[in-house]
This record gives structure tokens, sequence and C-alpha cells, in this order.
């Protein structure tokens, strides 16, 4: 499965919009269901208004009713695309906020992928609730 939603990571990553930074990200968010939602980054010329991969496919998957999230895969870089991309603390906020402390998050790497949980990533986070 890990692999399966690389490879969606990988396909998203074609459709990054990067034209100023050139790094190019994709994500695969497996939903509970199985079902897969994928986003890439998209930049912008006021740089502030740039949204992650992660996110897009969060929001994508939040804005259709879903709420359930197993793990995401995230594929990116300029050109060697086998170096983890490491999820920014902003992704990692957003996740926190919608996805439970085991959620998974798995970076291609050169051996085939890594893997963490959402809480090795941003252990003791933000949250009101
Ligand atoms: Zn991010």
């Amino acid at each position: 499965m890990n692999l399966k939603v690389l490879k969606k990571a990988e396909l998203a990553r074609e459709n990054s919009y990067s034209p100023y930074s050139k790094f190019r990200v994709g994500a695969a968010l497996l939903l509970a269901n199985g079902d897969i939602f994928t986003g890439c980054n998209i930049e912008a010329s006021s740089y502030s208004m740039t949204c992650c991969a992660e996110r897009v496919a969060l929001f994508k998957a939040i804005s259709e009713g879903n709420n359930e999230f197993k793990a995401i895969a995230i594929v990116g870089g300029f050109d060697d695309i086998n170096k983890p991309c490491m999820p920014c603390g902003a992704c990692r906020q957003v996740m926190a906020e919608f996805c439970p402390p085991d959620f998974k998050i798995i970076l291609k790497n050169n051996d085939g992928f890594e893997e963490y949980t959402l809480s090795e990533l941003l252990p003791k986070g933000f949250l009101l609730k």
C-alpha cells in the first residue's frame, strides 16, 4: 500500500505549479476507506499565497466531506526526488487538526520509503480541543 500511495504522490507531483522555486512536490492522502486524494504544491507571484501539496490533498478531501485519514505519502525535490521531503511546520499543524497521532507520513527515499507518525514529527503540537 505504501508504494501505491507513493506512486500516486509521484504522479501528482507532475501537476506541481512551482515556476518560482522549481521545488516540485506531490502528495497522496490515504483515507480510512481506502480512497486516495492527491495534491501538488501551487505557488503564486505573491509567495505567501503558496500552498503545499500536503494541504492541497487534505483540503480537497475535507471539502468533500471526508474526515478519517490513515496516511500521506510525500514526494518532492528539485531534481532528486529520492531525498526525503519532510512536511513543513504549517502542514504538520494542519495534519494535527484533522489526523490522529498515529497518522503515517511516508516519504520517498533512495531505499523506497521511510515512515514516521504525526506524533513523531509534531510532538506536543498546539490544539484548542
Ligand atoms: Zn507544507
